[in-house]
């Protein structure tokens, strides 16, 4: 008989954790192994707020798939993904059919915007290096601007969401841009930066007391918080919020939450805000051959609520999926999967952060120094010592 066909959609933080798991699990000509990914690069999706600010390269946050994977091991095809079709086993590219007996879906998810008015077409948003790079050359082209035409709105800045995302950028660009300033002779005094938030509090369910630390630091940095306060619009110059009140800007970036991948939902599973709820072994309902991980996926808690959609969820469950399809197609009993939430650590921008783990509370420069060991930690774990040397950043 044939060997078994195995392909992996998406090299994000789940795909590339399943595909490095299996070419060590698997023998040799054991399965043929596929990973399919739009870039030939995987990004660092938890550092992109830092190039988005302008703040760190672009190349601190993507890595060539080709120095993660081993390419006799793994076939990697640079491609992006149509369709899938779960019953006739097939994958539609935008280049070509791919067939697979074992499929792991993992293309990460997509800005929800809840239907807000303007805000699909006129926010920019944090989700891949192309992103970023629009953000950043656009905060640059306001400053430029600004000093031919004086338009008081481009020296406006709104971050809409006071989530992880919308707290991690909007402290790194309040690094930013007094550098700006500085660059482009613009007096401070003109800049603003706003962070708007529906919640009653910034970082919703998140420690209180670490809460308040991140919003004295965001206000120390000079940010202008409106908490309570939803965006009702978006325009090309800027936002409505709350009672009808206009912030005139010429940025807004949107990091107001994230769903599943649309592809997903296309593909016919049943989703909830575009993410599924895999079964125990990471299965969608109804396919013991397609494993859905990352962003993409729903696992309750015991509590019964969904745990969030991170990087750490991500890449333990590309671990468990590696290991159930190796199990799988050895005709062996799969292994549950188990959530093992070991903390959580957030950037406030230099030398700031914030963290919680195993239960203990960091804040300032120890916790910035968490983030960082964090962050190293990964790239040791995909890449080894080469890819911390050339990608770390220890200062
Ligand atoms: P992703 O890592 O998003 O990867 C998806 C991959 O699929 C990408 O390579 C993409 O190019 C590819 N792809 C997408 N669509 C297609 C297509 N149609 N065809 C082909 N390829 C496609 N989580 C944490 O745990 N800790 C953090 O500190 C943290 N910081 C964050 C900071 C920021 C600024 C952001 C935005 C998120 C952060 N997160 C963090 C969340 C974390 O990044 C995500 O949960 C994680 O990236 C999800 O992994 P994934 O494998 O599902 O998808
Ligand atoms: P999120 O859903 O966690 O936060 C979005 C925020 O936007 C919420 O606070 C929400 O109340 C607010 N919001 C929604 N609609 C609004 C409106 N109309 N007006 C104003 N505010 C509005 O999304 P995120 O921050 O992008 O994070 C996505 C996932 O990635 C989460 O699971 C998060 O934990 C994870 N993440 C983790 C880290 C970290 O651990 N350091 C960093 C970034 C992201």
């Amino acid at each position: 008989s044939s060997i078994p066909k195995i392909v992996i959609l998406g090299a994000g933080y789940g795909g590339i954790l399943t595909a490095q798991r299996l070419q060590k699990e698997l023998n040799y000509n054991e399965a043929d192994v596929t990973l399919v990914n739009r870039h030939d690069y995987h990004y660092i999706t938890t550092h992109l707020h830092m190039p988005a600010a302008g703040t760190d390269s672009i190349e601190h946050a993507r890595v060539p798939i080709s120095k993660l994977i081993d390419e006799f091991k793994i076939d990697l095809v640079k491609s992006a993904v149509k369709d899938i079709r779960p019953h006739e086993k097939k994958v539609i590219l935008e280049d070509g059919t791919l067939s697979y007996d074992v499929l792991v879906i993992g293309l990460g998810g997509e800005p929800e915007t809840f239907g807000i008015p303007g805000m699909r077409e006129h926010a920019l948003t944090i989700r891949s290096i192309n992103s970023v790079r629009l953000i950043r050359e656009h905060i640059e082209y306001q400053f430029a601007c600004y000093k031919n035409d004086s338009k008081a709105s481009r020296m406006n800045f709104v971050v809409g969401g006071a989530g992880f995302s919308g707290v991690e950028f909007v402290s790194e660009l309040a690094d930013r841009l007094p550098r700006l300033c500085k660059e482009f002779d613009v007096d401070p005094g003109v800049v603003h930066l706003y962070n708007v938030e529906a919640a009653p509090t910034a970082l919703p369910g998140f420690d209180k007391e670490l809460v308040e630390y991140a919003m004295k630091v965001l206000k120390n940095k000079g940010v202008s918080l409106r908490i309570g306060v939803p965006i009702k619009e978006c325009l090309p110059e800027g936002v409505i919020i709350g009672d009808g009140e206009h912030i005139e800007a010429s940025t807004v970036v949107w990091t107001g939450g994230i769903r599943g991948n649309r592809l997903v939902e296309q593909a016919g599973f049943e989703v909830t805000r575009g993410r599924v709820a895999v079964d125990e072994y990471l299965r969608a309902p109804g396919f013991d051959n397609i494993f859905i991980i990352g962003d993409s996926s729903l696992i309750m808690s015991a509590e019964g609520r969904p745990y969030p959609p991170t990087a750490q969820m991500a890449m333990q469950q590309g671990v468990n999926c590696a290991k159930n399809i190796s199990l799988l197609i050895r005709g062996k009993s799969l292994e549950k999967f188990r959530f093992n939430h070991k903390g959580t650590v957030a950037s406030l921008g230099k030398g700031e952060a914030i963290a919680v783990v195993n239960g203990k509370k960091w804040k300032g420069w120890k916790a910035a120094q968490l983030k960082k060991a964090v962050d190293i930690r990964y790239l040791y774990k995909i890449g080894g010592i080469p890819l911390v040397i050339q990608k770390g950043r220890f200062f």
